[in-house]
Protein backbone atom coordinates (compact mmCIF):
# COMPACT_ATOMS: atom_id res chain seq x y z
CA UNK A 1 0.00 0.00 0.00
CA UNK A 2 1.64 3.32 -0.79
CA UNK A 3 0.73 5.74 2.31
CA UNK A 4 -0.78 8.36 -1.06
CA UNK A 5 -3.62 5.96 -0.28
CA UNK A 6 -3.41 6.61 3.62
CA UNK A 7 -5.04 9.96 5.42
CA UNK A 8 -2.06 11.64 6.35
CA UNK A 9 -3.51 12.86 9.98
CA UNK A 10 -2.30 8.67 10.48
CA UNK A 11 0.87 9.01 9.01
CA UNK A 12 2.05 11.12 11.73
CA UNK A 13 3.66 9.00 13.61
CA UNK A 14 3.62 9.84 17.44
CA UNK A 15 2.58 6.54 19.41
CA UNK A 16 5.80 4.18 18.85
CA UNK A 17 4.81 3.02 15.31
CA UNK A 18 7.61 1.66 12.34
CA UNK A 19 7.84 4.21 9.54
CA UNK A 20 9.68 3.38 6.33
CA UNK A 21 11.83 5.40 4.80
CA UNK A 22 11.28 6.38 0.64
CA UNK A 23 13.87 4.62 -2.45
CA UNK A 24 12.89 4.78 -5.87
CA UNK A 25 9.32 5.83 -5.38
CA UNK A 26 8.75 2.72 -2.32
CA UNK A 27 8.28 2.69 0.94
CA UNK A 28 11.11 0.35 2.08
CA UNK A 29 12.86 -1.23 4.93
CA UNK A 30 17.08 -0.75 5.65
CA UNK A 31 18.39 -4.16 3.73
CA UNK A 32 20.08 -5.19 6.80
CA UNK A 33 16.42 -4.87 8.54
CA UNK A 34 17.75 -3.04 11.19
CA UNK A 35 15.77 -0.23 13.14
CA UNK A 36 16.24 2.72 15.39
CA UNK A 37 14.19 5.13 17.82
CA UNK A 38 13.41 8.35 17.42
CA UNK A 39 12.34 10.29 20.98
CA UNK A 40 10.57 12.98 21.84
CA UNK A 41 12.68 15.87 23.49
CA UNK A 42 9.96 17.50 26.04
CA UNK A 43 8.82 13.13 27.16
CA UNK A 44 11.74 10.81 26.25
CA UNK A 45 9.12 8.45 24.72
CA UNK A 46 9.68 6.93 21.71
CA UNK A 47 7.83 8.08 19.50
CA UNK A 48 8.61 5.99 16.09
CA UNK A 49 11.41 3.65 14.85
CA UNK A 50 12.79 4.19 11.53
CA UNK A 51 15.10 2.06 9.11
CA UNK A 52 18.32 2.21 10.06
CA UNK A 53 19.69 2.75 6.67
CA UNK A 54 23.69 1.59 5.71
CA UNK A 55 25.82 1.59 2.55
CA UNK A 56 23.57 -0.73 1.17
CA UNK A 57 20.93 1.56 1.25
CA UNK A 58 22.79 4.32 -0.02
CA UNK A 59 23.89 2.21 -3.19
CA UNK A 60 20.30 1.71 -4.09
CA UNK A 61 19.17 5.13 -3.84
CA UNK A 62 21.66 6.59 -5.51
CA UNK A 63 20.80 4.04 -8.43
CA UNK A 64 17.32 5.22 -8.56
CA UNK A 65 17.84 8.85 -8.45
CA UNK A 66 21.01 7.86 -11.72
CA UNK A 67 18.22 6.03 -13.19
CA UNK A 68 15.48 8.75 -12.54
CA UNK A 69 18.11 11.39 -13.90
CA UNK A 70 18.68 9.79 -17.12
CA UNK A 71 15.13 8.69 -17.58
CA UNK A 72 11.73 10.43 -17.57
CA UNK A 73 13.30 13.20 -15.54
CA UNK A 74 15.49 14.18 -17.68
CA UNK A 75 12.46 14.87 -20.22
CA UNK A 76 10.51 16.83 -17.97
CA UNK A 77 10.36 20.27 -19.29
CA UNK A 78 10.91 23.36 -17.05
CA UNK A 79 6.88 24.33 -17.31
CA UNK A 80 6.34 21.15 -15.93
CA UNK A 81 9.21 20.55 -13.00
CA UNK A 82 7.39 24.52 -12.28
CA UNK A 83 4.15 23.03 -11.72
CA UNK A 84 4.92 20.10 -9.67
CA UNK A 85 7.04 22.41 -7.63
CA UNK A 86 3.49 24.47 -7.61
CA UNK A 87 1.25 21.47 -6.41
CA UNK A 88 4.14 20.09 -3.78
CA UNK A 89 4.09 24.01 -2.59
CA UNK A 90 0.18 23.27 -2.19
CA UNK A 91 -0.01 20.38 -0.17
CA UNK A 92 2.49 21.66 1.98
CA UNK A 93 -0.12 23.89 2.80
CA UNK A 94 -3.02 21.39 3.05
CA UNK A 95 -0.26 19.29 5.26
CA UNK A 96 1.14 21.92 7.50
CA UNK A 97 -0.63 21.54 10.80
CA UNK A 98 0.56 17.86 10.34
CA UNK A 99 4.27 19.16 9.26
CA UNK A 100 4.73 21.54 12.03
CA UNK A 101 3.09 18.99 15.15
CA UNK A 102 5.98 16.35 13.44
CA UNK A 103 8.61 18.83 13.69
CA UNK A 104 7.51 20.11 17.43
CA UNK A 105 6.84 16.18 18.31
CA UNK A 106 10.80 15.02 16.84
CA UNK A 107 12.92 18.03 17.90
CA UNK A 108 10.83 20.10 20.02
CA UNK A 109 10.81 22.97 18.76
CA UNK A 110 7.40 25.16 19.58
CA UNK A 111 4.23 24.55 17.83
CA UNK A 112 4.02 28.25 18.02
CA UNK A 113 7.63 28.59 15.84
CA UNK A 114 6.95 25.29 13.60
CA UNK A 115 3.42 26.81 12.85
CA UNK A 116 4.95 30.83 12.18
CA UNK A 117 7.58 28.86 9.68
CA UNK A 118 4.81 28.19 6.95
CA UNK A 119 5.21 31.40 4.74
CA UNK A 120 8.46 31.15 4.80
CA UNK A 121 9.08 27.72 3.70
CA UNK A 122 6.23 27.32 1.29
CA UNK A 123 7.37 30.46 0.34
CA UNK A 124 10.32 28.56 -0.67
CA UNK A 125 8.92 26.30 -2.53
CA UNK A 126 7.16 28.97 -4.91
CA UNK A 127 10.31 30.78 -5.59
CA UNK A 128 11.53 27.88 -6.77
CA UNK A 129 8.92 26.94 -8.90
CA UNK A 130 9.10 30.42 -10.43
CA UNK A 131 13.23 30.22 -10.79
CA UNK A 132 12.33 26.51 -12.79
CA UNK A 133 11.47 28.29 -15.81
CA UNK A 134 14.05 31.03 -15.39
CA UNK A 135 16.82 29.45 -15.44
CA UNK A 136 19.05 30.20 -19.08
CA UNK A 137 22.84 30.11 -20.43
CA UNK A 138 23.88 33.28 -22.67
CA UNK A 139 25.26 34.31 -26.20
CA UNK A 140 28.60 35.17 -25.63
CA UNK A 141 30.38 36.71 -28.70
CA UNK A 142 33.60 35.41 -29.41
CA UNK A 143 36.93 36.82 -31.23
CA UNK A 144 37.63 33.21 -33.09
CA UNK A 145 38.29 33.56 -37.13
CA UNK A 146 35.68 32.34 -39.15
CA UNK A 147 31.60 32.26 -38.38
CA UNK A 148 31.39 30.72 -34.60
CA UNK A 149 28.63 31.20 -33.01
CA UNK A 150 29.06 30.28 -29.22
CA UNK A 151 26.87 30.12 -25.91
CA UNK A 152 26.46 28.63 -23.08
CA UNK A 153 24.02 26.27 -21.18
CA UNK A 154 23.05 25.92 -17.88
CA UNK A 155 22.30 21.61 -17.40
CA UNK A 156 21.76 20.23 -13.95
CA UNK A 157 24.34 18.86 -11.96
CA UNK A 158 22.81 15.09 -12.08
CA UNK A 159 22.49 13.34 -8.90
CA UNK A 160 22.66 15.28 -5.70
CA UNK A 161 23.66 13.97 -1.66
CA UNK A 162 21.78 16.04 0.34
CA UNK A 163 22.73 15.68 4.42
CA UNK A 164 20.82 18.04 6.97
CA UNK A 165 20.99 18.13 10.82
CA UNK A 166 17.92 18.06 13.85
CA UNK A 167 17.58 21.96 14.56
CA UNK A 168 15.17 22.61 11.47
CA UNK A 169 13.89 19.72 9.61
CA UNK A 170 11.68 21.10 7.54
CA UNK A 171 13.59 24.26 6.19
CA UNK A 172 16.83 21.97 5.96
CA UNK A 173 14.60 19.20 3.73
CA UNK A 174 13.10 22.10 1.43
CA UNK A 175 16.20 24.01 1.00
CA UNK A 176 17.09 20.59 -0.80
CA UNK A 177 14.61 19.69 -2.62
CA UNK A 178 13.08 22.89 -4.09
CA UNK A 179 16.34 23.89 -5.77
CA UNK A 180 16.96 19.90 -6.91
CA UNK A 181 13.81 19.86 -8.21
CA UNK A 182 13.61 23.43 -10.10
CA UNK A 183 16.78 22.18 -11.98
CA UNK A 184 16.22 18.82 -13.18
CA UNK A 185 18.62 17.15 -10.69
CA UNK A 186 17.70 13.91 -8.79
CA UNK A 187 18.45 13.97 -4.99
CA UNK A 188 18.87 11.27 -1.93
CA UNK A 189 18.26 13.23 1.20
CA UNK A 190 19.65 11.52 4.85
CA UNK A 191 17.66 13.35 7.20
CA UNK A 192 19.10 13.38 11.05
CA UNK A 193 19.54 10.42 12.96
CA UNK A 194 17.80 12.88 16.00
CA UNK A 195 14.60 13.79 13.31
CA UNK A 196 13.69 11.96 10.66
CA UNK A 197 9.86 11.65 10.90
CA UNK A 198 9.15 15.44 8.89
CA UNK A 199 11.72 14.20 6.28
CA UNK A 200 9.72 11.14 5.70
CA UNK A 201 6.27 12.90 6.08
CA UNK A 202 7.96 15.09 2.85
CA UNK A 203 8.47 11.94 1.34
CA UNK A 204 4.49 11.37 1.25
CA UNK A 205 4.38 14.57 -0.20
CA UNK A 206 6.27 14.32 -3.11
CA UNK A 207 4.34 10.42 -3.67
CA UNK A 208 0.97 12.72 -3.42
CA UNK A 209 2.24 15.24 -5.91
CA UNK A 210 3.13 12.27 -8.48
CA UNK A 211 7.13 13.31 -8.14
CA UNK A 212 8.36 10.44 -10.50
CA UNK A 213 9.97 7.37 -8.68
CA UNK A 214 13.29 7.76 -7.92
CA UNK A 215 13.66 12.02 -7.93
CA UNK A 216 13.44 12.08 -4.08
CA UNK A 217 14.71 9.48 -1.85
CA UNK A 218 14.97 9.67 1.46
CA UNK A 219 17.54 7.37 3.58
CA UNK A 220 17.21 7.53 7.46
CA UNK A 221 20.28 6.27 9.44
CA UNK A 222 23.05 7.29 11.24
CA UNK A 223 26.01 10.22 10.02
CA UNK A 224 28.81 7.55 10.36
CA UNK A 225 26.57 4.49 8.51
CA UNK A 226 24.14 6.14 5.66
CA UNK A 227 25.54 10.04 5.55
CA UNK A 228 29.52 8.60 4.86
CA UNK A 229 28.76 6.19 1.99
CA UNK A 230 26.48 9.28 0.50
CA UNK A 231 29.24 12.11 0.58
CA UNK A 232 31.92 9.77 -0.77
CA UNK A 233 29.83 7.58 -3.28
CA UNK A 234 31.64 7.92 -6.90
CA UNK A 235 27.73 8.23 -8.43
CA UNK A 236 27.01 11.15 -6.39
CA UNK A 237 27.47 14.19 -8.46
CA UNK A 238 27.37 16.70 -5.77
CA UNK A 239 26.82 16.59 -1.75
CA UNK A 240 24.51 19.88 -0.38
CA UNK A 241 25.10 19.43 3.68
CA UNK A 242 23.80 21.39 6.41
CA UNK A 243 25.51 20.65 9.89
CA UNK A 244 28.72 20.77 11.79
CA UNK A 245 31.86 22.55 11.06
CA UNK A 246 33.51 19.39 11.91
CA UNK A 247 31.24 17.05 9.97
CA UNK A 248 31.64 19.55 7.06
CA UNK A 249 35.00 19.12 7.20
CA UNK A 250 34.75 14.95 6.74
CA UNK A 251 32.28 15.16 4.25
CA UNK A 252 35.01 17.55 2.12
CA UNK A 253 37.62 15.04 2.55
CA UNK A 254 34.86 12.46 1.65
CA UNK A 255 34.36 14.47 -1.79
CA UNK A 256 38.21 13.79 -2.74
CA UNK A 257 37.19 10.08 -4.73
CA UNK A 258 35.44 12.04 -7.50
CA UNK A 259 35.74 15.42 -6.68
CA UNK A 260 32.06 16.12 -6.31
CA UNK A 261 30.67 19.75 -5.63
CA UNK A 262 30.02 20.58 -2.26
CA UNK A 263 28.33 23.40 -0.64
CA UNK A 264 28.42 23.56 3.16
CA UNK A 265 26.29 25.72 5.48
CA UNK A 266 28.26 24.83 9.16
CA UNK A 267 28.16 26.45 12.59
CA UNK A 268 28.74 29.83 13.81
CA UNK A 269 29.56 32.08 16.80
CA UNK A 270 27.91 35.33 15.57
CA UNK A 271 28.31 38.36 17.37
CA UNK A 272 25.64 41.15 18.30
CA UNK A 273 26.73 44.41 18.88
CA UNK A 274 24.24 46.66 20.85
CA UNK A 275 25.28 50.40 20.25
CA UNK A 276 24.39 52.75 23.03
CA UNK A 277 21.67 55.19 20.65
CA UNK A 278 19.79 51.39 20.33
CA UNK A 279 16.29 52.04 20.56
CA UNK A 280 16.58 49.35 23.74
CA UNK A 281 13.14 48.27 23.95
CA UNK A 282 12.96 46.58 20.79
CA UNK A 283 16.62 45.41 20.81
CA UNK A 284 16.24 43.76 24.37
CA UNK A 285 13.75 41.07 23.12
CA UNK A 286 15.01 40.84 19.38
CA UNK A 287 18.80 40.16 20.97
CA UNK A 288 17.03 37.51 23.81
CA UNK A 289 15.28 35.20 20.20
CA UNK A 290 18.22 35.56 18.64
CA UNK A 291 19.43 32.80 20.52
CA UNK A 292 17.11 31.67 22.88
CA UNK A 293 14.26 30.96 19.51
CA UNK A 294 14.37 26.85 19.08
CA UNK A 295 16.22 26.50 22.55
CA UNK A 296 19.94 27.76 21.24
CA UNK A 297 19.28 25.31 18.52
CA UNK A 298 20.03 27.30 15.51
CA UNK A 299 23.19 27.83 13.23
CA UNK A 300 22.71 31.93 13.24
CA UNK A 301 22.25 32.33 16.69
CA UNK A 302 23.39 35.88 17.87
CA UNK A 303 25.82 34.09 21.00
CA UNK A 304 28.68 37.09 21.26
CA UNK A 305 26.49 40.08 22.99
CA UNK A 306 28.46 42.72 22.55
CA UNK A 307 27.24 45.74 24.32
CA UNK A 308 28.52 49.24 24.57
CA UNK A 309 29.94 49.86 27.99
CA UNK A 310 27.55 52.65 29.09
CA UNK A 311 24.50 50.79 28.60
CA UNK A 312 26.02 47.37 29.40
CA UNK A 313 25.10 47.02 32.55
CA UNK A 314 21.33 48.32 32.14
CA UNK A 315 20.89 45.92 28.74
CA UNK A 316 21.90 42.97 30.60
CA UNK A 317 19.73 43.58 33.68
CA UNK A 318 17.02 43.77 30.96
CA UNK A 319 18.11 40.78 28.61
CA UNK A 320 17.71 38.61 32.00
CA UNK A 321 13.94 39.67 32.96
CA UNK A 322 13.01 38.77 29.59
CA UNK A 323 14.90 35.27 29.48
CA UNK A 324 12.91 34.88 33.00
CA UNK A 325 9.67 35.78 31.56
CA UNK A 326 9.91 32.90 29.27
CA UNK A 327 7.48 30.55 29.40
CA UNK A 328 9.19 26.75 28.81
CA UNK A 329 7.29 23.53 28.41
CA UNK A 330 6.56 21.03 25.82
CA UNK A 331 6.41 22.76 22.30
CA UNK A 332 2.96 20.84 21.81
CA UNK A 333 1.39 23.34 24.09
CA UNK A 334 0.79 26.31 21.67
CA UNK A 335 1.95 28.80 25.07
CA UNK A 336 5.22 27.19 24.55
CA UNK A 337 7.89 30.00 23.71
CA UNK A 338 11.01 27.65 24.76
CA UNK A 339 10.92 24.05 24.31
CA UNK A 340 13.55 20.82 25.14
CA UNK A 341 16.74 20.51 23.42
CA UNK A 342 16.60 17.48 20.95
CA UNK A 343 18.42 15.00 22.74
CA UNK A 344 20.16 13.76 26.23
CA UNK A 345 23.64 14.03 24.40
CA UNK A 346 22.82 17.38 23.41
CA UNK A 347 21.44 18.23 26.76
CA UNK A 348 24.85 17.24 28.20
CA UNK A 349 26.60 19.15 25.33
CA UNK A 350 24.66 22.24 26.89
CA UNK A 351 25.40 21.95 30.40
CA UNK A 352 28.63 21.17 30.15
CA UNK A 353 29.19 24.59 29.15
CA UNK A 354 27.48 25.96 31.71
CA UNK A 355 29.60 24.54 33.79
CA UNK A 356 32.62 25.86 31.82
CA UNK A 357 30.95 29.17 31.86
CA UNK A 358 31.21 29.49 35.81
CA UNK A 359 34.66 27.49 36.18
CA UNK A 360 36.03 30.39 33.58
CA UNK A 361 34.58 32.80 35.86
CA UNK A 362 31.96 34.31 33.69
CA UNK A 363 29.30 35.76 35.95
CA UNK A 364 26.24 33.94 35.97
CA UNK A 365 23.05 36.53 35.75
CA UNK A 366 20.19 33.87 35.07
CA UNK A 367 19.34 30.56 34.38
CA UNK A 368 22.50 27.97 34.19
CA UNK A 369 21.20 24.59 35.05
CA UNK A 370 18.85 22.44 33.53
CA UNK A 371 15.02 22.27 34.64
CA UNK A 372 14.02 19.46 36.15
CA UNK A 373 10.43 20.48 38.12
CA UNK A 374 7.34 18.64 37.50
CA UNK A 375 6.92 17.37 33.69
CA UNK A 376 10.11 19.27 32.72
CA UNK A 377 11.78 16.30 34.54
CA UNK A 378 10.97 13.92 31.84
CA UNK A 379 12.31 15.98 28.99
CA UNK A 380 15.67 17.92 28.23
CA UNK A 381 15.45 21.52 29.50
CA UNK A 382 17.63 24.13 29.93
CA UNK A 383 16.81 27.44 31.62
CA UNK A 384 17.51 30.20 29.45
CA UNK A 385 20.97 31.42 30.69
CA UNK A 386 22.68 34.91 30.41
CA UNK A 387 26.61 35.16 31.37
CA UNK A 388 28.30 38.33 32.18
CA UNK A 389 31.60 39.05 32.75
CA UNK A 390 32.72 37.18 29.97
CA UNK A 391 36.34 37.66 28.11
CA UNK A 392 36.32 36.57 24.51
CA UNK A 393 39.05 33.55 25.32
CA UNK A 394 36.32 31.88 27.53
CA UNK A 395 35.21 28.32 25.76
CA UNK A 396 31.60 30.19 26.31
CA UNK A 397 32.59 33.03 23.88
CA UNK A 398 34.82 30.98 21.50
CA UNK A 399 32.33 27.63 20.57
CA UNK A 400 29.16 26.91 19.10
CA UNK A 401 27.10 25.72 22.16
CA UNK A 402 23.92 25.15 20.22
CA UNK A 403 21.98 26.28 23.54
CA UNK A 404 19.99 29.03 25.06
CA UNK A 405 22.89 31.12 26.16
CA UNK A 406 24.10 34.22 25.89
CA UNK A 407 27.59 35.83 26.71
CA UNK A 408 27.46 39.66 27.28
CA UNK A 409 30.92 41.13 26.53
CA UNK A 410 31.14 44.82 27.53
CA UNK A 411 32.72 46.96 24.58
CA UNK A 412 34.37 50.57 23.88
CA UNK A 413 34.38 51.83 20.55
CA UNK A 414 33.44 50.69 17.72
CA UNK A 415 36.31 49.82 16.05
CA UNK A 416 36.92 47.78 18.74
CA UNK A 417 33.64 45.45 18.62
CA UNK A 418 34.36 44.97 14.83
CA UNK A 419 37.77 43.69 15.73
CA UNK A 420 36.54 41.97 18.24
CA UNK A 421 33.30 40.45 16.25
CA UNK A 422 35.37 39.26 13.61
CA UNK A 423 38.06 37.34 15.81
CA UNK A 424 36.36 34.06 15.80
CA UNK A 425 36.84 31.53 12.70
CA UNK A 426 33.35 31.29 11.85
CA UNK A 427 31.45 34.10 9.82
CA UNK A 428 27.70 32.76 9.37
CA UNK A 429 25.65 35.85 10.55
CA UNK A 430 26.20 39.06 12.79
CA UNK A 431 23.48 41.66 14.22
CA UNK A 432 23.46 45.32 14.89
CA UNK A 433 21.71 47.95 16.89
CA UNK A 434 22.00 51.20 16.36
CA UNK A 435 19.62 54.25 15.42
CA UNK A 436 22.84 56.22 13.53
CA UNK A 437 22.42 55.30 9.68
CA UNK A 438 26.01 55.77 9.33
CA UNK A 439 27.02 52.94 11.63
CA UNK A 440 24.82 51.02 10.45
CA UNK A 441 26.00 51.04 6.79
CA UNK A 442 29.84 51.18 8.57
CA UNK A 443 29.32 47.95 10.40
CA UNK A 444 27.75 45.94 8.11
CA UNK A 445 30.75 46.70 5.33
CA UNK A 446 33.44 46.11 8.26
CA UNK A 447 31.30 42.06 9.51
CA UNK A 448 33.11 39.57 8.22
CA UNK A 449 29.48 37.11 7.89
CA UNK A 450 27.82 35.99 5.31
CA UNK A 451 24.48 37.98 6.68
CA UNK A 452 24.19 41.16 8.77
CA UNK A 453 20.68 42.04 10.39
CA UNK A 454 20.30 45.62 11.90
CA UNK A 455 18.12 46.71 13.90
CA UNK A 456 16.50 42.85 13.15
CA UNK A 457 17.40 39.45 13.29
CA UNK A 458 16.57 36.20 11.99
CA UNK A 459 15.70 37.48 8.54
CA UNK A 460 15.70 35.08 5.79
CA UNK A 461 14.10 35.06 1.94
CA UNK A 462 14.11 32.66 -0.50
CA UNK A 463 15.17 35.34 -2.94
CA UNK A 464 18.60 36.91 -0.50
CA UNK A 465 21.41 34.40 -0.63
CA UNK A 466 22.38 32.82 2.90
CA UNK A 467 25.46 31.09 4.03
CA UNK A 468 28.97 31.37 5.50
CA UNK A 469 31.90 33.21 5.24
CA UNK A 470 35.42 31.37 6.43
CA UNK A 471 34.69 27.95 8.51
CA UNK A 472 30.68 28.52 8.39
CA UNK A 473 30.92 27.03 4.86
CA UNK A 474 30.76 27.95 1.48
CA UNK A 475 27.97 28.31 -1.40
CA UNK A 476 24.52 29.92 -0.63
CA UNK A 477 21.02 29.11 -0.36
CA UNK A 478 18.28 31.48 -1.17
CA UNK A 479 18.34 34.09 -4.46
CA UNK A 480 20.07 32.65 -8.21
CA UNK A 481 22.97 31.81 -6.50
CA UNK A 482 21.36 28.83 -4.75
CA UNK A 483 20.11 27.61 -8.17
CA UNK A 484 23.42 27.94 -9.43
CA UNK A 485 24.97 25.42 -6.95
CA UNK A 486 22.81 22.82 -8.80
CA UNK A 487 23.38 23.90 -12.42
CA UNK A 488 26.46 22.93 -14.52
CA UNK A 489 27.70 25.48 -17.32
CA UNK A 490 28.43 24.57 -20.41
CA UNK A 491 30.24 25.82 -23.15
CA UNK A 492 29.22 25.70 -26.67
CA UNK A 493 30.51 26.61 -30.08
CA UNK A 494 29.07 25.65 -33.32
CA UNK A 495 30.66 26.95 -36.76
CA UNK A 496 28.33 27.92 -39.37
CA UNK A 497 30.32 28.96 -42.23
P1 LIG B 1 26.12 17.18 12.62
O1 LIG B 1 27.22 17.71 11.77
O2 LIG B 1 26.46 16.33 13.78
O3 LIG B 1 25.13 16.29 11.73
C1 LIG B 1 24.53 16.81 10.58
C2 LIG B 1 24.20 15.67 9.65
O4 LIG B 1 25.41 15.05 9.22
C3 LIG B 1 23.36 14.57 10.28
O5 LIG B 1 22.43 14.10 9.32
C4 LIG B 1 24.39 13.50 10.59
O6 LIG B 1 23.85 12.21 10.62
C5 LIG B 1 25.33 13.67 9.43
N1 LIG B 1 26.69 13.18 9.66
C6 LIG B 1 27.36 13.06 10.84
N2 LIG B 1 28.60 12.58 10.62
C7 LIG B 1 28.72 12.39 9.29
C8 LIG B 1 29.77 11.94 8.44
N3 LIG B 1 30.95 11.57 8.91
N4 LIG B 1 29.55 11.89 7.10
C9 LIG B 1 28.37 12.29 6.59
N5 LIG B 1 27.33 12.71 7.34
C10 LIG B 1 27.50 12.77 8.67
O7 LIG B 1 25.25 18.44 13.04
P2 LIG B 1 23.96 18.45 14.00
O8 LIG B 1 24.44 18.27 15.39
O9 LIG B 1 22.92 17.55 13.43
O10 LIG B 1 23.45 19.96 13.78
C11 LIG B 1 23.99 21.03 14.46
C12 LIG B 1 25.02 21.75 13.61
O11 LIG B 1 24.45 22.15 12.35
C13 LIG B 1 25.47 23.03 14.26
O12 LIG B 1 26.86 23.17 14.12
C14 LIG B 1 24.76 24.11 13.45
O13 LIG B 1 25.38 25.36 13.48
C15 LIG B 1 24.75 23.51 12.10
N6 LIG B 1 23.70 24.13 11.27
C16 LIG B 1 24.06 25.01 10.29
C17 LIG B 1 23.08 25.64 9.53
C18 LIG B 1 23.45 26.63 8.45
O14 LIG B 1 22.61 26.92 7.62
N7 LIG B 1 24.64 27.15 8.43
C19 LIG B 1 21.74 25.37 9.77
C20 LIG B 1 21.41 24.47 10.77
C21 LIG B 1 22.40 23.85 11.52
Amino acid sequence: MTLAQTSIALRLPIDGRHRQMFIDGAWVDARSGQTMETRNPATGAVIATVPRGDRQDIELAVAAARKAFEGPWSRFKPYERQVLLLKIADLFEKHWEEISRSDTTDMGMPIVRTRANRNRVIGMLRYYAGMATALHGETIDNSLAGEIVSFTRKEPVGVVGAIIPWNAPTAASVWKIGPALATGCTIVLKPSEEAPLTPLLIADIMNEAGVPAGVVNIVTGTGAEAGAPLAEHMGVDKIVFTGSTATGQSIVRASAGNLKRVSLELGGKSPVIVCADADLDKAVPVAAMSVFANSGQICIAGSRLFVERSIHDEFVARLAAYAEGLRIGDGIDPATEIGPLVSLRQLERVTGYLEAGAAEGAKLVTGGTRLTEGALAAGNFVAPTVFAGVSDDMKIAREEIFGPVISALPFDTLDEAVERANSTPYGLAAGVFTQNVATAHQLSRKIRAGSVWVNTYHAIDPAVPFGGYKMSGYGREGGAEHLGEYLNTKGVFIKID
